[in-house]
């Protein structure tokens, strides 16, 4: 029993000389452990006569006590010492914005077709939408193309049940637009067609913009003007070359086609343009007198154009890119560049 006193003064003393709850654990081992000094003591109080034994268990016991209220103060110690140094050593900073909220970005394709609209409202266009299902009248009869014209043979149609089909070209919005309006009229006509086709440059749906403009005394001059000054602000190159080439369509007379010169070489030959320093764009012509009489406007009164364009073609050479099927991927790697 003499040396419960110096067990109890070198057991607090060990305590006190830790730093870290692992120590601490070894230190509560030594002296309250299975072999540990006080249990020792504990083990030979048989050896004591009878009378002694009670009073020496009590004193043990309450030495007991008190170490294990001395470990609980060390540990609580220890642990607010272990956060003080943690939070010494990590600086935070609660002003920074939160993680994982990273911004979207339109669509390259929806870039380029808001720009078109903005574009053309700034010369007085109106815009104008329809249905992305059309009956065979809108797409093909109404615009000069009856039932056996080899020129249905040029879009390869989707049908839908009932022999409705997927739009094949945005001009049967321009045929209701001017069902519903009288000349004069401007308006262009963006939107989604659809075409059984797919490799690098077709997908089998795309995009369109046409334009009409319909009046008393418009030209093919006008045409030349509107398409020119359009692709020389699409572009941002005021001497950008743009040249207009006879073609064919049923519902326009006379018809041509729309290029312009090559964006990536200058007009001094690349791949991009099969080496002839030329890129088609598009077609265009004067909206033919059989279309106008579908939709019960005047020819001989009134006149006018229509041109249409491949919106994705013109984001392809806007940007650089050479496949058309990247915009409908969905890889953000490379949408995030459009941010
Ligand atoms: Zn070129």
């Amino acid at each position: 029993m003499d040396k419960l006193d110096t067990i109890l003064q070198e057991a607090l003393a060990a305590f006190a000389a830790v730093d870290t709850v692992a120590l601490l654990e070894q230190a509560k081992a030594r002296y309250l452990g299975k072999s540990g000094a006080l249990t020792e003591l504990l083990k030979q109080l048989g050896k004591l006569p009878a009378e002694e034994r009670r009073e020496a268990g009590a004193e043990i016991n309450r030495a007991k006590d008190a170490l294990e209220q001395a470990l609980r103060a060390r540990k609580d110690a220890i642990l607010e010492l272990e956060l003080q140094r943690q939070l010494a050593s990590e600086s935070l900073d609660v002003t920074l914005p939160g993680r994982g909220h990273g911004s979207g970005g339109l669509h390259p394709a929806t870039r380029t077709l808001e720009r078109i609209e903005q574009l053309f409202r700034s010369i007085g266009f109106a815009v104008a939408e329809g249905p992305e299902i059309e009956t065979d009248f809108y797409n093909f009869t109404a615009l000069n193309t009856p039932e056996d014209h080899p020129a249905r043979s040029m879009h390869d149609t989707f049908y839908v049940e009932g022999g409705d089909l997927l739009r094949t070209h945005t001009s049967p919005i321009q045929v209701r637009y001017m069902m519903n309006h009288q000349p004069p009229f401007k308006v262009i006509a963006p939107g989604r067609v659809y075409r059984v086709d797919s490799d690098a440059t077709h997908s089998p749906m795309f995009h369109q913009v046409e334009g009409l403009w319909i009046d008393e005394y418009i030209t093919f001059a006008d045409l030349k003007g509107v398409v020119a000054d359009f692709l020389r602000r699409f572009f941002e190159q005021d001497d950008l070359k743009v040249r207009f080439r006879p073609s064919f369509f049923p519902f326009t007379e006379p018809s041509a086609e729309i290029d312009m010169g090559c964006v990536f070489c200058g007009g001094a030959g690349c791949r991009v343009c099969s080496h002839t320093g030329w890129l088609e764009v598009g077609g265009c012509g004067m909206v033919h007198p059989n279309v106008l009489k579908h939709v019960n406007i005047d020819s001989q009164r009134y006149q006018g154009f229509a041109f249409g364009m491949g919106p994705d073609r013109l984001t392809m050479l806007r940007y650089g890119v050479n496949d058309l099927r990247l915009f409908y991927e969905n890889d953000l790697r490379f949408l995030k560049q459009f941010n």
